[in-house]
């Protein structure tokens, strides 16, 4: 069921307990910014997800109300990831879904990286 992205955060959301230790994940990277960890329901041989350290619902919400710092953090650290897994050479693709069009399903931002096969056209027709 997508999200209503204009909510406020609600922390009890199953990214937040992630962040907060009180689920586990599989985590490939962590700093001060973000915290990336496997898909739980793979698309793409490579399914990553990154998330702000920061309570955000949606891009929408953090475009608008992060700071500098920390959409650097996010943005260097989605790179950093991809290339640390090898996606480069090969291309990749870096999503995130907002809100009830987009079928965004987690109220916490999360940015998908796919990778380790052709991906197809970027959209449905
Ligand atoms: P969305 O549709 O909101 O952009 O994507 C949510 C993603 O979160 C889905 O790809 C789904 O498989 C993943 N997901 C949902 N719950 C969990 C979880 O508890 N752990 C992990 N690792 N991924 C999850």
């Amino acid at each position: 069921m997508p999200i209503d992205p204009t909510q406020p955060y609600d922390d009890g959301n199953i990214f937040a307990k992630i962040l907060r230790k009180e689920l586990p994940c599989k985590a490939v990277y962590e700093d001060e910014w973000a915290l990336a960890f496997h898909d739980i329901n793979p698309l793409a041989p490579v399914h990553i997800l990154v998330i702000p350290k920061g309570s955000y619902v949606s891009w929408d919400d953090f475009s608008e109300k992060a700071s500098d710092a920390e959409i650097a953090g996010l943005t260097r650290a989605i790179g950093k990831i991809a290339r640390d897994a090898g996606l480069v050479p090969q291309g990749y693709r870096v999503l995130a879904n907002i809100g009830l069009r987009g079928g965004q399903e987690v109220p916490h931002l999360h940015v998908h990286i796919f990778g380790g096969q052709p991906l197809g056209p970027m959209l449905a027709r």
